[in-house]
């Protein structure tokens, strides 16, 4: 399978491409993938400029019924894009399923918006005056996602892009184009003026900044590493450019002595290790109070111990592999840094499985202290510890020291303890007695302090990146 890009409505020749490789199975090419160079970029800058008035004017039944055309089609293909996403990324088959439902999803919910724009009419504070407020498209935006939900995050960026009336260019990340390739190949199918959807793969260090610093290009939304998005933001800061960013997390998951030891066990072991720990909202930092310390670590290690780890795609396969070797080794090292500060570690090894793939067991870090690199630190890997508290005031102060603030979660049957860290732990998403991970599509997603930067992703509050506000003042 080649996987061109796609600009201006038509699939551009490729003149340079990298392989698809699966993680379960280095052996399995899923295809190649075009490598765009500037040139490419610019025309699909281009194309989106030109587009963009068009798709602004349109209307919300135009809008409606492309986005419920991919959500009806994504919805419809679950198992077969959902198999795709599983070889290309590595997650477990039940888990792509479940990610390209969401995909589809958030393309319902969105088309369902189109129908919902709105703006205020309010009384003048003068007399005799009208006032409205309307939102507006902001024109070009660009779309730059990485590999860990291939399907879901370019979803929930393109469909309120279209929804509230832009044009756009995804650059998906290196290591999933057929995921990207799959959804713009719908969208290429769904009505879409040419031009409106654009897609270009390529290196994120190559085409990138250009696309970051076109001046055609009014606004970028980025998911993906910290350090990726500081040098957007400062650059997005330079061109004085609309910016959004999703990042990393350290999330904390507190366990309480007054906890229901079922429910923290399955809440951490989910946050931790399904999706093989490559989650941004992961519950990486396990704070647990001394009372059930010793009982809650001994049950989710066993749980951990009995996770199945294999080939993505295989029957009963609760972990898949890590995405690449270069995530592998990354892993490997922060269990082996663990390790040397004095962190007790079980499980973490390097394993072997029929086909050679990027396979670890998942590790628990026990004994640690929050200043330890391994928890200040994202491993984005199947990698938790555990810190040792005396009580809940102790468990929030470790909770909230971190420089991160995506997601926190607590596990208690104290309604007094679970409503002061509702409002008092440091993050964007709030969990009690569920994983630090997962959440809805129709709510906002997003964090706090080293976590995020602008305003919200999913839900209605997608409105205020995608769109900007006109205050109007009628004398009748
Ligand atoms: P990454 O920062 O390496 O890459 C993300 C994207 O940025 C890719 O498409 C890449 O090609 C592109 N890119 C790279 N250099 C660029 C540059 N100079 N200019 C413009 N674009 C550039 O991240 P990754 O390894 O793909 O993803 C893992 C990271 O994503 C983790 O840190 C994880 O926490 C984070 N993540 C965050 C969320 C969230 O919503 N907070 C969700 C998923 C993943």
């Amino acid at each position: 399978m080649d996987y061109r890009n796609f600009v201006g409505g038509q699939w551009l020749e490729t003149t340079d491409s990298t392989p698809n490789v699966n993680p379960s199975d280095i052996s399995d090419i899923l295809g190649y993938a075009a490598k765009a160079g500037v040139d490419q970029l610019d025309q699909a800058i281009d194309a989106a400029h030109q587009a963009a008035p068009g798709w602004a004017a349109s209307t919300p039944q135009q809008r409606f019924d492309v986005l419920d055309f991919v959500g009806s089609e994504l919805l419809a293909r679950k198992a077969e894009l959902g198999r795709l996403l599983s070889r290309e990324e590595g997650k477990t088959l039940p888990e792509g399923i479940g990610e390209v439902a969401r995909a589809g999803q958030i393309f319902k919910f969105f088309a369902g918006e189109a129908l919902r724009l709105a703006g205020d009419r309010l009384a003048s504070v003068r007399p005799g005056i009208e006032v409205d407020v309307t939102r507006f498209p902001i024109g070009v935006v660009g779309l730059i996602t990485p590999w860990n939900f291939p399907i879901a995050i370019p979803a929930w960026k393109i469909a309120p892009a279209l929804c509230y009336g832009n044009a756009v260019i995804l650059k998906p990340a290196e290591l999933v184009p057929g995921c990207a390739h799959a959804l713009i190949e719908i969208l290429s199918r769904s009505g879409l003026p040419e031009g409106v959807v654009n897609l270009v793969m390529g290196r994120g260090s190559q085409i990138g900044p250009r696309l970051v610093e076109s001046a055609k290009v009014k606004a970028i939304s980025f998911t993906g590493s910290v350090p990726t998005g500081r040098g957007i933001a400062a650059a997005c800061g330079q061109h004085l450019k609309k910016v959004q960013l999703e990042m990393g997390g350290k999330n904390p998951m507190v366990v309480l002595d007054d906890a229901d030891l079922a429910i923290a066990v399955e809440a951490s072991l989910n946050g931790a290790f399904f999706s093989t720990g490559q989650r941004c909202t992961a519950s990486s930092r396990l704070v647990v109070t001394e009372g059930i310390h010793e009982r809650f670590v001994e049950a989710l290690a066993e749980r951990m111990q009995a996770l199945k780890v294999g080939n993505a795609l295989e029957d009963g396969v609760q972990m898949g592999p890590v995405v690449d070797e270069r995530q592998l080794q990354q892993n490997l090292s922060y269990v082996d840094i663990a390790a040397k500060q004095g962190g007790k570690v079980q499980g973490g090894e390097r394993l072997n499985r029929d086909t050679e793939g990027f396979y670890m067991a998942p590790a628990l870090v026990s004994e640690t202290d929050n200043a330890m690199r391994i928890n200040t630190e994202e491993v984005f890997g199947p990698v938790a510890s555990v810190i040792r508290v005396k009580d809940y005031e102790e468990a929030l102060a470790v909770a909230n020291d971190t420089e991160f603030g995506l997601s926190a979660g607590i596990c208690t049957t104290s309604l007094k303890h679970a409503s002061h860290f509702k409002a008092n732990a440091e993050a964007g998403m709030v969990m009690v007695n569920l994983p630090t991970a997962g959440v809805d599509y129709h709510v906002p997603f997003g964090g706090t302090k080293g976590s995020s930067f602008g305003s919200r992703e999913q839900g209605r509050y997608a409105a205020e990146f995608y769109t900007s506000v006109k205050t109007a003042y009628t004398l009748p």
